[in-house]
């Protein structure tokens, strides 16, 4: 596959080179050799993008909903029939095993263009019928030009999770990926103007955390939506803020995940292995801390390292591939970091904790027993194959240990017990609940964080409140009574 794409940015419909921009060499993980390069863009691209995507919106917006959801329902097709292809790519922008980007990435991003295609006709607003004939109508409208900014572990599904909504309520986007992963984005564009979107609908534009402020603080900008680390949300949401724009900021975590000793051994491994090592520990709502009641720690970890033994480390293109690389030399090495810290801040190392002895950023899954919560890998979002094993004894214990957090994206619990898996999800203070799972984030359910983990919600119904604003319209039915 050639991985080199076409130009750097596409704008208007068409993809845009100026290679006076800092060139961005894109690295596979798997190889650390360089398998393309793009330029971040400059303050030329930047205006072209934003001044295309303004000019396109207000037409978009005109179209019904039924037609800008048919547009989006046939990228979805377009994206579904290419899936081995954009899968690859995924593949090469981010190392993630062939395994997994074929039923997560371009799979999930048409789930979302076909989710909120079939919302866009169904958009209204509402009808208020007041006293004395007269009412007020409140007309649901799009915001304007919505800036994407994109994390590096989900470039295809980020891209799709914020085009979708936007599009959907008659926005147009100018997206950002992250410098680290700048290709797949490139596609879904690509996708979208086959799929008979006008240009200037979605644009994308690459660089650093510069080009990103650069479109946050555009005076043409109505709303933000991020998907970063909450050191980089809080500056974008600061900046936004300025201009009082619109902000989505999905952002990290350090989720829990609450074993109690009557849960099913195996769908709580499954859970914790779901949780800590899909994608080597590159998710934001993985569930890191994983607290697992006194009686069934033991074989908790037993089956925990046994299973550890199935995974699959290699060649992230073979399919028998289970755990591929992290993404960069540079991730690897905080990840090792904090390995180091937890080792000496006592935690008991159980699994892994070292780099194999082949090429490619891989890392061992590494497991840690006997964390406690002051610990530096059960307080900072690590991001990488570690998860941290602590003990504990009563429910209301674990509650309020897995709530001593500032993050608040994620919580499961694993119980058969009924009324207590509902206790915990209602007290749990995370955006996104799972009973008896981790991790799984169909479209038609909200995803988002609560505390320093964001502010709104990707995904389902709800996302439409985040990319629409409505508008009250008075109709007076009698004449003006005016005092005087
Ligand atoms: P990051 O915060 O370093 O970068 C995110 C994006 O923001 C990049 O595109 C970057 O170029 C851009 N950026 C940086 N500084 C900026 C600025 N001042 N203004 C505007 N844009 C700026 O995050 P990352 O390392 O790419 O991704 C990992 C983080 O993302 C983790 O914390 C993870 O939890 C989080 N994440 C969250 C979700 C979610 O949905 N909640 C999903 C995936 C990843």
């Amino acid at each position: 596959m050639d991985t080199q794409p076409t130009a750097s940015h596409f704008i208007d419909g068409a993809y845009v080179e100026d290679t006076t921009g800092t060139p961005i060499p894109v690295i596979y993980a798997y190889t650390g050799e360089t398998i393309a390069t793009v330029h971040a863009a400059t303050p030329g691209i930047v205006e072209k993008a934003i001044a295309s995507a303004k000019a396109a919106q207000a037409e978009w917006a005109a179209l019904s909903g039924t037609e800008r959801g048919r547009i989006l329902r046939r990228a979805a097709d377009i994206m579904r029939t290419r899936n081995h292809d954009l899968s690859v790519l995924e593949t090469f922008d981010t190392g993630k095993p062939l395994s997994e980007t074929i039923v997560a990435d371009a799979t999930s991003g048409a789930d979302a263009l076909e989710y909120f295609g079939g919302l866009a006709a169904t958009l209204t607003g509402e009808h208020i019928q007041l006293g004395g004939g007269d009412f007020v109508y409140a007309r649901r409208e799009a915001l304007g030009v919505c800036v994407g900014i994109g994390a590096w572990n989900y470039p295809t599904q980020i891209a799709c999770w914020k085009a979708a909504p936007a599009l959907a309520c008659g926005n147009t986007m100018v997206f950002k990926p992250s410098e680290t992963t700048p290709l797949c984005a490139l596609k879904v564009a690509e996708i979208l103007i086959e799929a008979g979107a006008p240009p200037g609908v979605f644009n994308v534009v690459q660089g650093m955390g510069e080009v990103g402020a650069a479109l946050t603080t555009d005076p043409r900008v109505a709303k933000v939506s991020l998907t970063g680390s909450v050191p980089t949300g809080q500056k974008v949401y600061a900046a936004a803020a300025e201009g009082l724009r619109h902000v989505t900021m999905e952002l990290g975590g350090k989720s829990p995940q609450v074993v109690f000793e009557d849960a099913d051994l195996d769908d709580a491994v499954g859970g914790a292995i779901l949780g800590n090592f899909y994608s080597s520990g590159q998710v934001c709502s993985n569930g890191t801390r994983v607290f697992v009641q006194r009686g069934l720690v033991d074989r908790f970890l037993d089956r925990l390292t046994e299973r550890l033994g199935n995974a699959v480390m290699g060649d992230p293109m073979e399919m028998e591939t289970t755990f591929g690389p992290m993404v960069s030399a540079r991730q690897r090495e905080i990840v090792e970091g904090f390995i180091a810290k937890g080792i000496e801040e006592g935690a008991r190392l159980v699994h892994g904790g070292t780099r194999p002895d082949r090429d490619g950023f891989f890392l061992d899954p590494t497991v840690f027993a006997d964390v406690t919560d002051e610990m530096s890998i059960a307080r900072d979002e690590i991001f990488g194959p570690v998860m941290s094993v602590l003990t504990f004894d009563t429910e209301e214990e674990a509650l309020r240990r897995a709530n001593d957090t500032p993050f608040g994206l994620a919580a499961s619990v694993f119980t058969k017990d009924l009324a207590r898996a509902h206790r915990m999800a209602a007290g749990f203070q995370a955006g996104t609940c799972y009973i008896n799972t981790h991790n799984l984030s169909p479209v038609e359910a909200p995803f988002g964080g609560m505390k320093m983990s964001g502010v709104g919600r990707e995904n389902s119904k709800a996302a439409i409140e985040h990319y629409s604003q409505l508008k009250g319209v008075y109709v007076a039915m009698t004449p003006v009574e005016a005092p005087f």
